[in-house]
């Protein structure tokens, strides 16, 4: 729900209590109940500040025991609060309820556009099998995903400056003479340096990478355009690494002289030649561009049209020659095209949540009498976040709607035993459970867990994972489609042809994160639609779940079970390595169990490797000699990974070094001490998750992230918050906070953010409203006039679910 729904629910029943002078007031039932049900929503959702939703509250605070007059100025008073609070939210700005179909982009022109939008590159002057290639890897192999790819800066290099003019700490263009080309330094601080003088002044040029190329082709006594940031270095002013150009052809220059636009990643293609590209990318696409959103929406928020926008970022003018825009026009197309990114994302998400409400779902007859059997069977009692969160799964459970529910909690706050008891609900009622999980590791350890509890019949359960026996699938496959194996558990081994089920009625996620979104759904498009439950134990800021996850209801486990100590964390040099695994030894001692963690880095994948089969060689035999050390690696053959963690989980192995196959859900309370080697290079998510096999026992645990490398700043914030604080959701808007939304929400195999963040940037408040429009846009507009924004959404989605990994 949006702030504008959220708002609403509140305002229509107080605005009937008041119409009419109060007549109708004795009637209505129940005010106190109904606003701090509403209250209690909007938190969860997180739609309105806590602020107004608190001094709304207050208004019905002991509402019944007022008399008549009373209760007649509680709700004047609050709705005075509403109606002040619309006046001054920026949720004024822009109501879709007085939308009219002739706003909406037309269809045809829409349709139109997205033709010429999805031409190849390929047929623009210029482009040949190499640059096309180029253009594919940067995502731009179509005139419309070229014409979204925007400069992330832009050079002002009109005018050229004299040296006499120059000032430290600005970028400058200057005209001027080489002279004194000379290598200075020793071998590897070895650098070059060169002198540029124009008549008013001498300028340093220096160079500390390519000396070789830059000694060879340097000439002097020759004129050259430079540009470059100007830098003080005691007296003297410097350029380091300058863009440079010999003057020719009477001074005139493509690259000097211009206000220059520049492009992330163009690589080999070279920014001029790209600028010809977009033009004439531009010249192709201009006569049908029609703005995909609303005309009313572009004007509440005073946003460019789809074609000024482009023409400002991409700095033309209307005859497609230079221009360079004002700041204020670039910060307003930016904004826009970041509105425009988030508000057909909700909208996507608007219309599958719509899309999925409106199927026939499973109808589970289980009783809340059942659910309280199977939870009084269980060892221990459920925290009160726990029982919360089954409360809310039931409802799904007996509603004959689609569940499509995201169960987010910390590592070990026990998601597992809440999705135990809600699978027992519909095995009891004779429907199949799957349950998928990301590795086989997991998918073994969730189906040790689900046969120890009491309520699941044995026989019943089947474990499917990609390393099994051919015939032994088969036989699997059959009993799975009898209906004889009714909780199946299991890898991607479960979405695989020849898995069907003969009355699925719910799919259990873990980790979703790692699956991609079109997998999810070939999982759950077997049959009729099953109920889906997501779990993940990467705590995501609310902003981003919802954007993510919009289509999605949301229940959070915010409390861990109780007796458990927090997880005491330090930094440690990796210079004193030696001395804190000596001091291991007094855990050993003690019987508890290690890990130790090494990165494993794509691009460094094999020298990683290396590095941790050499720790593992030298701690087995110099440091614990007279302990157990095993080595654990995603290229072990499967069989041999869960003979070690089953060997582990036994306390058989007494240290377990491994690379981040760990990472996820492994659950070992008696393992107490986790070394994360290279700490700096992992990101806050992933040093959570990784903690967070450790800590699930009595015994205290400890955390020691050990740091090879110079910390960089990002690292040194990083690795600051691991020790202050073990709580999921703080780390994870910490994590938001310093390496901006890209990298969490996902990126491009290029490394491109989906987002375009690295370009347009982060706007929260921005996305919370993108949201509300979407979502209001869809209940208030009939179908018919959304054909030309539907059209243009199905594009996008399909560009998006190319793009995302997540
Ligand atoms: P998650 O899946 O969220 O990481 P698990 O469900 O694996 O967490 O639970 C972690 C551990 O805590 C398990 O050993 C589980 O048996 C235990 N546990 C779960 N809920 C409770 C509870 N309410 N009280 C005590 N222990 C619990
Ligand atoms: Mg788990």
């Amino acid at each position: 729900m949006g702030s504008f729904e959220s708002l609403k629910k509140i305002k229509d029943p107080l605005s009937f209590a008041a119409r009419d002078n109060f007549r109708r007031l004795h009637v209505v039932k129940d005010l106190e109940i109904f606003v701090a049900r509403w209250a209690d929503a909007v938190r969860v959702n997180g739609d309105l500040p806590e602020a107004f939703v608190a001094e709304l509250s207050a208004c019905f605070k002991e509402f019944n025991t007022l008399s008549l007059k009373q209760k007649e100025s509680r709700i004047r008073q609050s709705l005075h609060l509403i109606r002040t609070f619309e006046a001054n939210s920026p949720l004024s700005a822009y109501q879709p309820q007085r939308l009219t179909g002739g706003d909406m982009p037309p269809e045809k022109d829409i349709r139109t556009m997205l033709r010429v939008f999805t031409v190849s590159t390929s047929r623009l002057k210029g482009v040949g099998p190499a640059r096309l290639e180029k253009l594919r890897e940067m995502g731009c192999e179509t005139i419309g995903n070229l014409l979204y790819h925007f400069p992330f800066r832009y050079e002002d290099r009109r005018k050229v400056r004299t040296i006499g003019e120059l000032q430290a700490g600005t970028s400058a263009y200057i005209m001027g003479t080489l002279s004194g080309i000379t290598r200075k330094g020793v071998r590897q601080k070895g650098y070059l340096t060169a002198q540029i003088s124009d008549g008013t002044g001498v300028l340093t040029l220096k160079w500390f990478k390519g000396l070789s190329y830059f000694q060879k082709s340097l000439r002097v006594g020759t004129r050259y355009h430079i540009f470059g940031e100007v830098k003080r270095f005691g007296p003297l002013l410097e350029i380091h690494h300058p863009d440079m150009e010999i003057v020719k052809n009477g001074g005139t220059s493509d690259m000097f002289g211009t206000f220059l636009p520049v492009y992330p990643e163009t690589g080999t293609i070279g920014q001029k030649p790209f600028r010809k590209l977009m033009i004439q990318a531009f010249d192709t696409a201009a006569p049908y561009l029609t703005d995909p959103l609303p005309a009313s929406l572009r004007t509440a928020y005073n946003f460019p049209s789809l074609a000024e926008g482009l023409k400002v970022l991409h700095c033309l003018d209307a005859s497609r020659q230079e221009v360079s825009p004002e700041i204020q026009d670039f910060a307003r197309a930016r904004k826009r095209f970041l509105y425009e990114t988030y508000f057909f994302l909700e909208l996507i998400l608007a219309l599958n949540k719509r899309e999925l409400a409106a199927l026939p779902g499973v109808r589970c007859n289980a009783t809340s009498n059942e659910l309280a059997t199977f939870i009084h069977a269980l060892p221990f009692t459920l925290t009160g976040a726990q029982q919360r969160t089954l409360e809310e799964i039931f409802a799904d459970v007996i509603s004959p709607r689609p569940m499509n529910r995201l169960l987010q909690g910390d590592v070990g706050s026990g998601k597992t035993v809440v999705a135990g008891v809600a699978a027992a609900l519909y095995l009891s009622h004779g429907y199949q459970v799957a349950l998928m999980a990301p590795t086989e590791v997991l998918a073994q350890q969730h189906y040790r867990t689900f046969r120890q509890l009491p309520f699941i019949e044995k026989e019943t359960l089947a474990l499917l994972v990609g390393s099994h026996k051919a015939s032994e699938k088969n036989n699997l496959h059959d009993a799975i489609s009898t209906g004889e194996k009714r909780l199946v558990i299991g890898t991607h081994a479960l979405i695989q042809k020849g898995v069907v089920f003969s009355n699925l009625g719910l799919v259990i996620i873990d980790e979703q994160h790692r699956f991609g979104v079109r997998q999810r759904f070939k999982l759950a498009s077997k049959g009729p639609p099953p109920d889906l439950l997501m779990m993940t134990a990467t705590p995501i800021p609310r902003t981003l779940s919802m954007t993510l996850y919009g289509d999605m209801d949301l229940s959070i486990i915010d409390e861990l079970p109780p007796g458990r100590t927090p997880v005491v964390t330090r930094c440690v040099s990796g210079r004193k390595r030696g001395q804190l695994y000596t001091s291991l030894r007094n855990h050993l001692e003690k019987r508890q169990q290690v890990y130790v963690i090494y990165p494993l880095i794509e691009e460094s994948e094999k020298l990683d490797l290396e590095d941790a089969t050499t720790n593992a060689k030298w701690l087995r035999e110099i440091v614990f000699p007279d302990y157990t050390v095993a080595l654990l690696h995603g290229k072990l053959p499967s069989q041999e990974k869960q003979a070690l963690m089953q060997s582990f989980q036994a306390g058989g192995i007494h240290v377990l070094v491994s690379t981040t196959v760990i990472e996820v859900g492994v659950d070992v309370p008696n393992a107490t001490i986790m070394v994360i080697e290279h700490a700096e290079r992992f990101g806050l998510s992933q040093l959570h998750q990784l903690r967070g096999r450790v800590g699930r026992g009595r015994k205290a645990s400890f955390c020691y992230l050990v740091v090879h490398s110079k910390k960089s700043e990002d690292a040194r914030k990083r690795l600051a918050i691991m020790e202050e604080t073990t709580d999921g959701f703080k780390i994870a808007e910490a994590d938001l906070a310093i390496r901006g939304p890209g990298d969490i929400l996902g990126t491009r195999q290029s490394g491109s953010p989906l987002f375009m963040t690295h370009i347009l940037g982060w706007d929260s408040q921005l996305l919370k409203q993108a949201r509300d429009d979407a979502f209001s846009l869809l209940n208030y507009m009939p179908r018919e006039a959304l054909s030309g924004l539907l059209a243009y959404v199905k594009e996008k989605a399909k560009r998006w679910e190319e793009l995302a990994r997540i």
